[in-house]
This record gives structure tokens, sequence and C-alpha cells, in this order.
């Protein structure tokens, strides 16, 4: 197993590209941890796949290094570069037995027979198909393809990582979560650097110690679920991760801070001072549902909003306000009772309220 750098990475699939819309990886550097457990989330067409095919081998990049553990291999051929890469969808010998399938990556690199029949029994176990072992795999149902897949990824112990781009799509969501179990004890076990591929927040936060989340062919964070949660480096994370997304709102300055329509959302410290140093007019605040305060009775600091629609989720509400013409989310308790019409307070609590310049989260500069 190694560590992969991706450096000063970019890649086009056009011979001549003419700007960064031109580019499926615009400039990227980014480091995979030796043995980590890592997620890699977006949305369709960000890029991840093009970043998974790059570190494997497949795509060669336009720019940039790839580096294992300090060396470059952007001229070793996917087979040199040890990585074992699962699909989305199966990639497997139709016409042989599963046993076959599963064994045919270490016969290739000449695993000893005695300890390719352990390995292949081990990872069947796993992966609960040691009773198909000597069915064909042509009869085999879709989801237990795509698990003799994911066994032949899994089954090699010589590899520097296991890149799994989006494996679950064709599985059914019963056993999709349970796989997503196995794959974590897989990785506890064999403590390999595993990168996942997918474009759900959940299964990235149920599989991954970190994730990093794609936009646009960048990284725009690399961060635990809580951070991604907590401090989202880019409105983009703050929309996509969470359930509601986080509330963003298009704001000018003003003297205490920045406003939008006629509400005054004060600043204080160096927010405010850095705010008056910043060029960029192009300024957002976010703040999660989650932390929107609201009431039936003037608070310090709060604003009147109207209550334009309650969905009731059981052990919670989303609450939608109207605050200054903007209409905003608000997780409140089950036991908060507010009529559709009504008018409400809220507190927008100040280490909650993040400021995004030109959609980057301001951050304190040393
Ligand atoms: P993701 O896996 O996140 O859905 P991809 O890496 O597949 O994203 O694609 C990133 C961008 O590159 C998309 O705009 C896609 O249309 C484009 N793309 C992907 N593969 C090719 C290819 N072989 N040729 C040309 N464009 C491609
Ligand atoms: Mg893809």
């Amino acid at each position: 197993m190694a560590e992969i750098h991706l450096k000063s990475l970019a890649h086009s699939y056009s011979k001549s590209p003419s700007g960064p819309d031109d580019y499926a990886i615009r400039q990227l550097d980014h480091v995979w941890q030796k043995g980590g457990a890592y997620a890699l989330l977006g949305p369709s067409g960000c890029g991840k796949s093009t970043m998974l095919n790059i570190i494997s081998g497949l795509v060669q990049p336009s720019e940039g290094e790839v580096l294992f553990d300090g060396k470059r291999v952007n001229a070793l051929s996917p087979r040199d570069r040890n990585i074992a890469q699962v699909f989305q969808f199966p990639v497997i010998y139709d016409s042989m037995t599963v046993y076959q399938n599963l064994a045919f990556p270490l016969k290739n690199n000449k695993v000893p027979a005695a300890r390719i029949k352990e390995r292949v029994q081990e990872i069947a176990e796993v992966l609960e198909i040691e009773d198909k072992l000597h069915k064909k795999a042509k009869n085999l149902t879709a989801d237990e393809k795509q698990k003799v897949s994911m066994g032949r990824g899994l089954v090699r112990e010589d590899v520097s990582a296991i890149l799994f781009d989006e494996p679950l799509t064709v599985i059914d969501p019963q056993l999709k979560w349970k796989l997503r179990r196995k794959l974590k004890q897989i990785h506890e076990q064999f403590d390999i650097t595993m990168v996942y591929v997918t474009h759900d927040q959940l299964e990235a936060s149920t599989f991954a110690d970190k994730i990093a989340v794609m936009y646009d062919g960048q990284i725009v964070q690399f961060g635990t679920p809580t951070e991604l949660f907590e401090q989202p480096n880019h409105t983009f994370v703050g929309y996509f991760i969470g359930s509601p997304g986080m509330n963003l709102i298009d704001v000018e300055r003003c003297a205490s801070g920045v406003r939008f329509g006629s509400t005054d959302v004060a600043l204080e410290g160096w927010r405010l001072e850095q705010l008056n140093r910043l060029e960029s007019t192009h300024l957002k605040i976010g703040i999660r549902p989650e932390f929107i305060k609201l009431s039936h009775k003037p608070e310090v600091n709060s604003y009147e909003a109207k209550v334009l629609d309650m969905e009731d989720l059981g052990t919670y509400k989303i609450i939608d306000v109207d605050l200054d013409s903007q209409a905003l989310k608000v997780r409140v308790d089950e036991d908060f009772n507010a009529e559709v019409g009504s008018h409400v307070h809220l507190t927008l609590p100040p280490e909650w309220t993040m400021l995004y310049v030109d959609e980057f989260l301001m951050q304190e500069q040393a």
C-alpha cells in the first residue's frame, strides 16, 4: 500500500483546451495517505472517475504528476502500478466460475496455489459468496456479479490502493448498506489505502474517516464529516452536505458588516476587519438550518420572519421562513409549533454564520 500524491494535476480530454471549462480536472494538489479510508464525494460530472483513472493509469493526465510513496508513476502502465479498481458495473469473466474469477488476479501475479486457495476462500467468506464459488459467473444475479467484481479488487494483497468507483450503484439498498459495512470491516482488517467514490453523502460518511468533496474539477474541501458540516470551506460543500443544505444569502458590505435588503448582519473582530480590506464584492453568508434559532418572541439581535411552510419529519421539523424576501430553512425540535403565515423571530448565532468570498469561506489570516 502506498501514499498517493497528486501534484499540480490537471486534465483535459480536449487536445487544445481553450479555458478552465475544458478541464475535467482543474489544478489539483492532493495527498491520499497510506492506509486511509477515504471517500471522494461530488455530483455527477465533477471529475471523480477521471481522478481515479489517472491514479490507476487508465488516463494520462495532461499536466502534473502522480507520485506513489514519492516516486513518479506517470510512465507506469496500470498493471505496474498495482492498483485495484472496482467499477460501477461488474467486470468479470462470464465463462469462468466465481472461484476462477477471484483467483485470476492472483494467478497473474504468480501467487502460490495454496495461498490462492486460502485467499479466495477468505474473500468469498467476507463477501458471503462462498456457496457460489463453483457457479459460472454468467449464472449469477447482478448483485452477486458485482460482489465478485469487488472480490477481484479485494483479493490481491500486494496492491498500492483499492479504488472503488461508485461500486454499489447496481446493488439493492438493503445489501448496499451491508456491503458498505463489509468494506469498512475489510479496511480495518487489512489496513489498505481505499478511495471510495460516491455522490451520496451518507455513503461517504459511513465509509470514510475523511471525505474529499469535489466540485467542478477541484477538491474544494478535504475533512472529516464533522468538519464538512461545521466549517464548510466552500459554498458548494455547505449546499451539498447536510439535508437540507446550508442557507446561502447574497449580501453586500455595510458599515457594521454585511446586509441583504434592509437587513443588517453585524460582524465583529477579525471578520469585520478583513471584510473591510477585501477587494471582492461577491459575498455570501451561509448558515445551516440546524444553527438558526427560532422563537415566538423577539430576542436580542433577532429578526422577524414569516413562516411559509412547515414539514414534520418525525423527530424534527423543517420550517421555511421568509426573512426580508429571502427564503431560509430552519430545523427545529418536533415540539416547536408555528402557523403558516404567522411571524417568528430568528437569530443567526455569529459563531455559525459563515462569510463566503468568491464562494470560499473567509478564514482568519495570520
Ligand atoms: P464523474 O465521475 O464525477 O461523474 P467524470 O470524471 O466521468 O465525472 O467526468 C468529468 C468530465 O469529463 C465530464 O464533463 C465528462 O463529460 C468529461 N469526460 C469524462 N470522460 C470523458 C472522455 N472519455 N472523453 C471526453 N470527456 C470526458
Ligand atoms: Mg464517474
